[in-house]
């Protein structure tokens, strides 16, 4: 992409309403930008994360066994009246009516919906195990909408439904969605520590939030210090090996590890100082079994073996892309700007033509700029007519992950600069050198994130 055409309408001053560095960022990156409180437009460079974000979401998703559908945002009062959940929800929900007077609301979350579509068409458990998910908009009417897409009203969520015939198949549903979110965490470069967590009105015995630590997360977190160095399980890992996946979950819970509402100071204490870790946190997803709350009410019923029938048991695992988006950010920056991890990155790399105009630089960035595209890495080339200095702050603020300089004075010893934006690591390469760096991991295309 060339800037001169692309849509990024950078802004020099911080803007005074944006409480945390993420927020500040994303508005002078123009990544998004405020349409009504808590509901924002994603630019081009903000969409373009969003859909990184959603992909990795996706791949592990599915390598979890999972299949990806899409349940509409607008719902029908009743199926949240056979739940009980329509009055109980409160004024986070928002109601609708149409031009019928028919009670309609925007969803915040689709429990009611997909028992619904479950209990049309299951009944045996020859169709179990079964996991069904979506990444579609929500909406809730926080009380105190803020920091950006940390706490919006309209946001973006996954969330994964899972029907097994009995408590020991939901467990290990559970524990498979369990693994799926460290791995995808993980990919994002992100340490996301499971915390026992309380499980609100989705309801339940047995959740874990995901959490990752940064000052300005809105929840007080405890936890052992060794939860930090921990490694993800690997792409081999075996999810439908019921010992392995329950190893698993075994030992990323066996330390302390709590939000403050499940907080236990005593246990806590009983840690070694060096091993406490008391800090905020992001809650970036949440899981749930909740075995019949409703499938029970709703009348979602499958016949076993024997040919029983009973309710079947269901969990819920959500995750917040749009959230992420502003965690990523939170947990990686640095004074110049955002430092994307290169698995969420909106471009990989930036080109950076020093001298705009002049023959020898424009000829070699356009070639380096032409020769990346084709070889499939994502380059967005910085033609702008702006002095040096300006390209070098736009660029460390949008946060990709290199930078090629392309200046008369490298040039006329066949040289270009390869800077990474993390430490700042630079090289002097030739241009040659540069397209063999990217040659082999360009990235595919992207699919839209809902
Ligand atoms: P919170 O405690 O932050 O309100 P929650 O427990 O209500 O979250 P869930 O219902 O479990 O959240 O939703 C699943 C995921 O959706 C959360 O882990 C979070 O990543 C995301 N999410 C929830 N509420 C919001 C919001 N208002 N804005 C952005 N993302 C959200
Ligand atoms: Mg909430």
């Amino acid at each position: 992409m060339r800037l001169s055409r692309f849509f990024m309408p950078i802004l020099r001053e911080t803007p005074k309403e944006a409480e945390i560095m993420s927020h500040r960022l994303m508005l002078r990156a123009g990544m998004i930008r405020q349409e009504a409180a808590g509901i924002y437009a994603f630019l081009p460079l903000g969409y373009r994360v969003l859909r990184k974000v959603c992909r990795i979401v996706r791949e592990e998703q599915d390598r979890a066994g999972a299949v990806e559908m899409l349940m509409p945002t607008i719902q029908s009062a009743d199926l949240w009246r056979e739940s009980g959940r329509y009055d109980d929800y409160g004024k986070e929900m928002l109601r609708i009516k149409d031009r019928h007077e028919r009670d309609m609301l925007y969803g915040p979350t689709n429990e009611e919906m997909i028992t619904g579509i479950f209990r049309a068409y299951v009944r045996s458990y020859k169709d179990l195990p079964l996991s069904l998910y979506h990444i579609q908009w929500k909406f809730r009417d926080e009380v105190r909408p803020r920091f950006g897409l940390m706490r919006g009203r309209e946001f973006l969520m996954k969330d994964a439904y899972s029907f097994d015939l009995d408590l020991a198949g939901a467990r290990h549903s559970y524990n498979k969605m369990f693994a799926a979110y460290l791995r995808t965490f993980a990919r994002m470069g992100l340490k996301a520590i499971p915390m026992v967590a309380d499980t609100g009105p989705i309801g339940g015995n047995l959740s874990h939030e995901f959490i990752i630590l940064a000052q300005t997360g809105e929840s007080e977190v405890f936890c052992h210090r060794d939860y930090l160095s921990f490694t993800p399980p690997d792409t081999d890992a075996a999810f439908d090996d019921v010992g392995q996946m329950q190893a698993l979950f075994d030992k990323w819970t066996s330390l302390y590890a709590a939000t403050s509402e499940k907080h236990d100071a005593a246990a806590f204490a009983q840690l070694a100082a060096d091993h406490r870790v008391s800090a905020r946190g992001i809650e970036v997803g949440h899981i749930f079994y909740f075995g019949t709350k409703y499938s029970e009410p709703m009348k979602a019923v499958v016949a076993g073996a024997d040919g029983a029938e009973r309710p079947v048991h269901m969990g819920s695992y959500g995750i917040g892309p749009s959230r992420l988006v502003a965690a990523i950010i939170e947990a990686s920056h640095d004074e110049a700007g955002i430092i994307w991890p290169e698995s969420v990155a909106p471009y990989r790399v930036a080109i950076l033509n020093l001298k705009q105009g002049d023959v020898a630089t424009d000829q070699a960035s356009e070639t380096l700029y032409r020769e990346l595209t084709a070889g499939g890495v994502e380059t967005l080339y910085n033609d702008l007519d702006e002095r040096p200095g300006a390209k070098f702050a736009a660029m460390d603020l949008i946060g990709i992950p290199w930078q090629v300089l392309v200046g008369p004075k490298g040039l006329k010893e066949g040289k270009i600069e390869l800077k990474r934006r993390a430490d700042g690591a630079r090289e002097m390469l030739s241009p040659a050198d540069v397209r063999a760096r990217f040659a082999s991991t360009g990235t595919p295309g992207m699919p839209p994130a809902a």
